[in-house]
This record gives structure tokens, sequence and C-alpha cells, in this order.
């Protein structure tokens, strides 16, 4: 291995650089469409490819849980050699989204191509990419150090369905409790704020949803006849969704920023000082024509740091051609509720539901049907000594500052926060414009070296900075 004494790491990342690619490409051409039921033999293949390839990197326990309910996930330990360092748990998932519309792809999606430093497939940002880099950095960090043992335990958890929203994680965690126990989550599976402006993520909101439904009578009925004379459902939903924002924009269910968490004045100062383009932010949003929102906070902390409710989808009465004169028997709204620490789903739903009755006219019959379980929001302590070694690892592979930042998506971190009862730090090197979700999803394979760096960096480091 060619040596370089001033950066192992980096050394030893270039020299594994070529092996780290083959496998990935291998990997990638596994189609593990979670949410397709006709792929979850591949999940299965995926499953036993990834913990094929640990076995092969010295891995001495390799786990795949395919007992079902859940799609098979993977586990690994690699021990540390001192049994008192601290145990970190890498938590990632091996299954892919859908790939339609699959005309739309440049190179069909399971035939992983390599275009320049840009390698397209499914998966290849998210999130295959991404745990591909961990086991990447692991061989760096033994190489590095000349050990055949990590200088912290270092456990993968590796889930088969992510992108079909967990729906069985809670029992993987609890089936598994023994072999999950850790003292540090390593969360794989956020992005960079930009190729050049590397961050390290420090949370992610929240999601309640619920569909809000008006009802007056058994049917429609004509406007000429009736309307005017009994209250109309579409009307009412209009006036609902009209109130739940004040002239600031703010949500106006009650006590819907008691519990919110501000951030820190370090935090408000980074996202500040991370570059942000209004027309590029505008583009990537749909091609939005402004930006508007809650009042006082940027557009980034509006996105990361803030809670929102927003209209999905709003129904009711006739939407055919031309024009059919009735009052609606019903109409709907589907809303969605992105949250922040430390707002909690409970409260969240009771207030919706306080506020949809206060905004039910008489005469209408209202229900209030949640959509889904809800994700809990988390955010991590920008000043916990974990924080403070990644950010150091994370700037040594990428030689330059790294700021923190947020995503204003939503994932199971707090699921796993909430149940292993230790704390969550975020290490990604995937971007935000991968097409993750959406066809020719691509990643950048110099920063999946980086981020292999990093992991190698922060595994040296953590013993000390969490003693
Ligand atoms: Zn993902």
């Amino acid at each position: 291995m060619s040596g370089d004494p001033e950066n192992p790491e980096r050394a030893a990342v270039n020299a594994l650089a070529g092996d780290f690619l083959a496998g990935l490409r291998e990997w990638l051409a596994i189609p593990s469409i979670g949410t397709d039921p006709a792929h979850h033999g591949d999940v299965g293949r995926s499953a036993r490819w990834l913990a094929d390839a640990l076995r092969r990197d010295g891995w001495p326990d390799v786990q795949v849980w395919d007992t079902g309910p859940a799609l098979p996930a993977v586990y690994a330990c690699r021990p540390a050699a001192d049994p008192d360092a601290p145990t970190v748990l890498v938590y990632g998932h091996h299954d892919v989204q859908p790939v339609d519309p699959v005309e739309q792809w440049h190179h069909p999606p399971f035939e992983p191509t390599l275009v320049g430093e840009e390698l397209f497939g499914r998966g290849a940002s998210d999130d295959k990419g991404q745990i591909a880099m961990h086991l990447l950095g692991v061989k760096a960090h033994l190489a590095a150090v000349g050990a055949a043992q990590p200088a912290v335990t270092i456990k993968l958890f590796i889930e088969g369905e992510e992108e079909s929203g967990s729906p069985f994680l809670t029992r993987l965690l609890d089936d598994h409790r023994d072999e999950l126990e850790c003292d540090l989550v390593v969360f794989t599976d956020t992005p960079l704020y930009a190729r050049d402006a590397p961050t390290i993520c420090t949370g992610q909101r929240g999601v309640y949803g619920a569909e809000v439904v008006f009802t007056g009578g058994s049917s429609d009925v004509h406007s000429g006849r009736a309307g005017g004379s009994v209250p109309n459902p579409a009307t009412a939903i209009a006036r609902l969704v009209a109130a739940l924002h004040d002239d600031q924009g703010r949500v106006q269910l009650r006590d819907f920023y008691a519990d919110v968490v501000e951030p820190t004045e370090t935090e408000r100062a980074d996202y500040a000082a991370l570059p942000f383009d209004e027309n590029v932010w505008l583009a990537n949003s749909g091609g939005a024509q402004a930006l508007s929102g809650e009042e006082g906070w940027s557009t980034l902390e509006r996105v990361w740091v803030r809670p929102t409710a927003e209209v999905n989808g709003i129904h009711g009465g006739y939407t055919g051609p031309g024009l059919k004169t009735i009052v609606p028997a019903s109409a709907s709204v589907k809303l969605s509720f992105r949250l922040v620490p430390d707002q909690r789903l409970e409260q969240v739903a009771d207030a919706l539901r306080e506020f949809v009755a206060a905004h039910t006219p008489p005469g209408l019959r209202a229900e209030v049907i949640p959509r889904g379980d809800g994700v809990p929001p988390y955010a991590m302590d920008v000043s916990h000594p974990a924080v403070g070694a990644l950010r150091d690892a994370v700037e040594g592979a990428f030689d330059q500052p790294v700021r923190f930042s947020r995503t204003g998506g939503s994932g199971p971190a707090a699921l796993l926060h909430g149940w292993l009862g230790v704390p969550v730090v975020y290490l990604g090197a995937t971007l935000p414009d991968d097409r993750i979700h959406a066809p020719n999803e691509r990643v950048v394979v110099p920063l999946l070296l980086r981020g292999a760096e990093a992991a190698a960096r922060l595994w040296r480091l953590l013993p000390e900075r969490l003693s």
C-alpha cells in the first residue's frame, strides 16, 4: 500500500478505491425494490450479497435477518480490540425505490454505468453507495492504524424496507435488542448540502399526516333547489384550509410552537453562511415563482428547523368537464405537518382534531383520519463530543471547513434514538441533486471516497472523544 504518513486514511482509501467501485457496481445490479413484492427475492439476494462482502472483508459476526415479517436486514459486528471501547451502530438501508418511468433513464437502472466521476444506477446514492462507503471506511481505518480490529466496536444494521416506511423496524429493534446495543448511532442516509459546501446534518423533521372529511347530506343536491339553504362542505373545507395559517405564515393549531426548540446561534450562523441561490432553489422546487413561508426565518431555516402545515390535496364535488350545479355531499383535504424537536405527534394530532371541531359549521359531520403512524422529529445537540469528532473527521477528509445543516424530510433517526436510547449523528456523502427516487439516480464517486475517509477518521477519533 502506498503510504502517506501524513494522511494514512486517504492513502488507504485511494489504494482500495478500485475494489470498492467494482463491488458497488455488483451490488447495484441487484434490483432490491422493497416496495414491489415481485422483487422481494431480490431484496433477499441484496442482503446476502452484502453479508458475503462483509465476510470477505473479515467481519467475524455477520447475520441476515430474514425470518419476516420485515424484509431481509443485515447485521454485522466487528469488535474493537479494547473491550471498553465505545460501540457504534451504523444504520442504513439496502432496499431501493422503483424505477418508473424506466424509459426516462439514460442507462438501464440496474446496469450501473460510470460516466466520468458519476456512477448511475438505482440505489447508487440512496442508500447502497453510502453503505459501501462504510465498508470501505472500515477497511481504510484498519489499514491506517495497522490493526486487525477497529478502535471502536462497529456494528452495521442495514434494513431492507426503509423505502416502504420501515413498517417492521420497531419489531427488528425489539427482537434484536442485545445485538443492536450501542453507544452511538451513525445514521447514513442523508446528503451533504452541496459539493462545494460539505455539511454535517444534525437533524430531520418529523411528519404527521391526516385527512379531514366534511360530510353534509347523503348525496349531492341541485344547487338551485338547495344551494344557499344548507352548508356546503367544499366551502367549509376551503375556510378550514384558509384558517390554517395567519398572515405571517404561522400555523394556527393550538400550542403548535410551544415545544419548538430554536436552533442555536452556531447553527443559525452556519445556515446563513451556506451558499444559497434563490433561483436555483426555486428551480429545484418544482419551478416555483417566489419564496414564501413563515416570517422571520430564512428559507433554509423554514425547511430545516421550523414546523409547517401543508395542504397535499383537496377534493370535493364535481371536477369533471363542464359545469355541474350541485352542493356536494362531502369534501376533504389531505394535510401533512412537518415537525421539529420537541413537538410531539400526539399533541399535534389532538390540536388538529380541536382545530377541525372549531371549524366545522353546524350541519356538517367532520372526520379526522390519521394517515400513517407519523414520524417524530430528531435533532442532535451540536455540542455533543461525538458531533465534534464527526466535524473534525469530515473536515479532515474534505480539506475544508464543514458547517451544520439539517434535512427537511423525515426518517427513522428519532425511532432509533428512542428505542436504543443513544444519540444519533449523521454521516453522509451524497448530494441533494443525486435524483434519488427519480430516473437517472447517480452518486459522485469521489465524494463517497471522501466519506469513507471521514468514517475511517471518525473510528480513530471516537474512543478518545467519547471517553
Ligand atoms: Zn434512503
